[in-house]
């Protein structure tokens, strides 16, 4: 039989089922590998071993705790393997937790006294739903619309939800659950952030407790801890499950009667994977809907190019929500000139004028600045010298750590380091903190408006387990009359008392190298502002810009997502750009960026080199290699190619002749390096 194990070989594996076991398609084996013993999923019963005999070894254990894993999530996992270019175990196995898959986490025959019936046997936690603060709200016309033409759908179709801001996509999301969940199908509900699981759970446990019970919503993130995670993929897989609600792994879900899928926020970059398999949730969704022969949703107020131009071409069937569904207006956005104007702590006048305002009112503000710690970096004014991370090639942070003093911190590698004294170089004593993160403004802000309660949300703020939520739920109680955040509070979250919105420094991303940078601010401080005036008339946001005249402001101020996209779109056709293209990035990391690009040189000139690849010649692009913007991360170097088509099936034919061949240079070189298909930063 064939087996897929997670090992960094192409697999799968053949094995031999001893006359006194019976193993089944989709059934998890314990096999022998090596001088190791390893859980594997069976991929095909055949007996077919492609070498002798007498080395296929006998399967050791069948475990038959669960179901076996259906064809269709076998197909899926190994359609993702083969796009992504990974062996088929590495993909399926790590979709499953850990539990499941490594061996020594269960004793013995797992059908009756292992660890998943144990589990169920464990006294089931009630959770306490919040009281239901919407009801089900009668639909506008254009919301109405968008529900009306998905029920009408038969099968496969990827819609597209444009709605701005506040439009009320979740209420079209809820109501196309209701209606598949009532004709007995599951509903996959994909969201971009663990942050936003509770708000969803919680509207989804409001509206459909009744129909599916307490235990038919399962939630699957990576802030779960492995029991929690294990819990919800057994009772999904043992078919308990009505509804799933997670992050990207959620995809991997082993649904049985899917009815729907929906991507919320569909543009987002969470959606990507950044290790590993390197897969799109939502690319997933789209292929994951096809096999199912079922409709997918991806909603956003700022769709990402590579979907726009699928709508544009009619090949996504667009529907649009142009109107906040609460308070009809959409929030003033203004530009704040910062080139005249003397900053107070980063702050323009006018801004701090505007949040005096609103707390005067009793609103909430959100001062939105994409940057943590207290200040990007130490500086000496004498000699120049600068706080640099000693592994890699970027500069530490400076952070305020309750009970530690201020440490320097690399957010690259996780160093950390004490603030000198005196200038390591020239023993200057006035060392100055230069620029600053999100610590420094909520400093700044206490001190200013000491009468207020000023919070800060990013990831130093909510590491540990809880607090995240625990912040967010005093937000929304109104209790918090400033909050000071990264992009953590900028998606999705529904803010009843939020009227102002002041975005600090935004031009950070404006010059990036990045070809889709533009595409990226747009979609955050659309995103960010979409915050303010949801529940509240007159909401504002105020964007600090040195560059007003920049075309991405000046589409934001108008609202005009559409615009914007078709622009860009221009400019991405002109310069062959995605979705004009398809590429795949490799990156190889070596202890010089010399040995990368060396490697990266010999991968590239095998187009040339090759006669088997002399047919791709004119359809396949390869840029130079370079090394990567931060070159140096934990004392290792980084460089990478990339390679572009007009066709995907083109660069997918290609990939398939030519990474066998980058194989045996990576071998010789003894180098690491990943590919990634569909990359989103270059
Ligand atoms: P978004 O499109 O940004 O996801 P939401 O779904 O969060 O917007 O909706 C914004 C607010 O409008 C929510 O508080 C929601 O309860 C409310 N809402 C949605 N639809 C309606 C409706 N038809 N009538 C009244 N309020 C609505
Ligand atoms: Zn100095
Ligand atoms: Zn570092």
């Amino acid at each position: 039989m064939r087996v897929a194990l997670d090992v960094p070989l192409a697999g799968p594996f053949d094995y031999r089922v001893p006359e006194s076991l019976e193993a089944i398609k989709g059934q998890r084996v314990l096999v022998p590998f090596g001088r190791r013993e390893l859980i594997g999923i069976v991929l095909d019963t055949i007996e077919s071993p492609s070498y002798p005999e007498e080395q296929v070894k006998d399967i050791l254990m069948v475990l038959d705790d669960l179901p076996p894993l259906r064809q269709d999530w076998l197909d899926f996992g190994q359609f993702a393997a083969s796009y992504y270019h990974r062996p088929v175990g590495e993909v399926l196995l790590p979709a499953m937790p850990s539990a499941l898959r490594k061996p020594g986490s269960y004793t013995g025959k797992l059908s009756k006294g292992g660890p998943v019936a144990r589990l169920d046997r464990k006294k089931k936690k009630t959770r306490v739903p919040e009281p239901p603060e919407d009801r089900m709200h009668e639909l506008n016309p254009e919301q109405q619309q968008a529900v009306d033409t998905v029920q009408s759908l038969k099968g496969f179709k990827t819609v597209l939800l444009h709605g701005v801001t506040g439009s009320g996509k979740t209420e079209v999301y809820l109501h196309l659950a209701l209606d598949a969940l009532t004709k007995g199908k599951q509903v996959l509900f994909l969201v971009p952030e663990i942050n936003l699981t509770p708000q969803f759970e919680q509207a989804l446990l409001a509206r459909f407790q009744q129909v599916v019970g307490l235990e038919g919503l399962a939630v699957l993130h990576s802030g779960l801890a492995e029991g929690e995670r294990l819990k919800a993929w057994v009772a999904i897989q043992r078919g308990q499950v009505r509804i799933v609600l997670g992050t990207r792994m959620a995809i991997f879900a082993p649904l049985q009667e899917a009815g729907l899928i929906i991507v919320d926020e569909e543009h987002d970059a969470s959606y990507k994977q950044q290790e590993g398999l390197r897969y799109s949730a939502r690319d997933l969704a789209i292929w994951r809907a096809h096999q199912l022969d079922i409709p997918v949703v991806l909603g956003s107020a700022t769709p990402s190019l590579e979907s726009w131009q699928h709508a544009r071409l009619g090949r996504y069937l667009k529907l649009t929500l142009s109107k906040r569904a609460k308070t009809t207006y959409m929030p003033a956005i203004k530009l704040v000139d910062t080139k005249q104007i003397k900053l107070e702590q980063g702050f323009a006048p006018v801004v701090l004028h505007a949040i005096r305002e609103r707390l005067a009112r009793g609103e909430q503000s959100l001062v939105f600045l994409n940057r943590r710690g207290y200040a990007p970096v130490i500086h000496c004014a004498s000699c120049g010298w600068m706080s640099q991370c000693p592994r890699c090639s970027v500069y530490t942070v400076m952070h305020r750590m309750p009970g530690h003093g201020n440490v320097l911190q690399c957010h690259h590698c996780g160093y950390y380091g004490r603030v000198p004294v005196k200038c390591p170089d020239c023993g200057n004593q006035d060392l100055e903190m230069l620029g600053r993160g999100t610590q420094r403004v909520e400093e700044f802000l206490q001190a200013a408006f000491p009468q207020a309660c000023v919070e800060r949300i990013d990831a130093d703020s909510t590491r540990l387990k809880g607090s995240a939520r625990q912040l967010f739920d005093r937000v929304h109680s109104g209790e918090i009359d400033i909050l000071v955040g990264t992009q953590m509070v900028a998606k999705g979250h529904d803010f009843r008392k939020l009227g102002l919105v002041c975005v600090l420094n935004a031009d950070a991303m404006l010059f990036s190298s990045d070809f889709r940078a533009p595409e990226k601010l747009f979609a955050q401080l659309a995103q960010v502002s979409g915050r303010a005036g949801r529940h509240v008339a007159g909401g504002e946001v105020l964007i600090q810009t040195a560059y007003p005249e920049q075309a991405v402001y000046q589409a934001l101020i108008q609202h005009d997502y559409d615009t914007f996209a078709n622009a860009s779109l221009e400019e991405r056709k002109i310069t062959h750009l995605p979705p004009f293209s398809y590429q795949v990035l490799i990156s190889a990391q070596a202890k010089t960026v010399n040995e990368a690009m060396q490697f990266l040189l010999e991968a590239r000139q095998l187009l040339a080199s090759q006669p088997q690849l002399a047919g791709f010649q004119a359809v396949i692009n390869m840029y130079d290699p370079v090394p990567l913007r931060i070159v140096r991360v934990a004392h290792v170097e980084r460089a990478q190619l990339l390679v572009e088509s007009a066709s995907r099936p083109v660069l997918q034919a290609f990939l398939g002749h030519w990474l066998p061949l980058v194989q045996e240079i990576g071998k010789r070189h003894r180098i690491r390096y990943f590919i990634e298909v569909d990359p989103l930063e270059i």
